[in-house]
């Protein structure tokens, strides 16, 4: 058997709407046509009912495309072994202290999984390693890009909930004084 051709559940209305739409817009066109040629009345009546006829007449096809449905591809992972290592740049989480080990975090770590495995990276941290890698120990570079922006965010009247009296912040400050 064939497929049902799929008609929009808002075909009638759709076309409806679309009439009344067209008239109205016609109607406005004719009378300023009218006014400005100064056409008489009995004319223009006659002309905005044959308009409202041929519209009235006109067939209408209205079908709309069936949306594709979004299925979300599972390149993110929770499992350390084949989770990404680059460190990923995210406004609001700029910069943290790690309960554990009691020292400052510069961003987070990717949460892509790895292309293959004996990589490190996701697709993208493997053609570019903005931020390095997370596991490592940052470098001056990528401390003071974080810090920078650690402080413009303080500046902005605590955004993003960041503290400028906090203890990290007091030892973000101290960071970039040893830069
Ligand atoms: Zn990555």
């Amino acid at each position: 058997m064939p497929p049902k051709k799929q008609l929009s559940p808002y075909k009638f209305s759709c076309e409806d709407l679309f009439k009344t739409l067209s008239k109205y817009q016609c109607n406005k066109l004719l009378q300023s046509v009218a006014s400005s040629y100064k056409i008489p009345d009995d004319v223009v009546l006659k002309e905005r009912e044959n308009i409202i006829n041929q519209i009235d007449n006109l067939k209408v096809n209205i079908s709309y495309k069936k949306r594709k449905e979004y299925t979300k591809k599972e390149t993110t992972t929770d499992n350390l072994d084949n989770r990404c290592c680059g460190r990923v740049y995210s406004a609001n989480n700029l910069i943290s202290i790690d309960e554990t080990t009691d020292k400052l975090v510069y961003g987070s770590r990717c949460a892509r999984k790895i292309i293959t495995h004996g990589t490190q990276y996701c697709n993208q941290h493997n053609k570019s390693l903005t931020h390095g890698n997370f596991l490592e120990k940052p470098n001056d570079y990528i401390k003071n890009h974080f810090i920078v922006d650690y402080i413009k965010q303080i500046n902005k009247d605590g955004r993003n909930g960041i503290d400028a009296k906090s203890e990290l912040t007091k030892r973000v400050l101290d960071v970039k004084r040893s830069l």
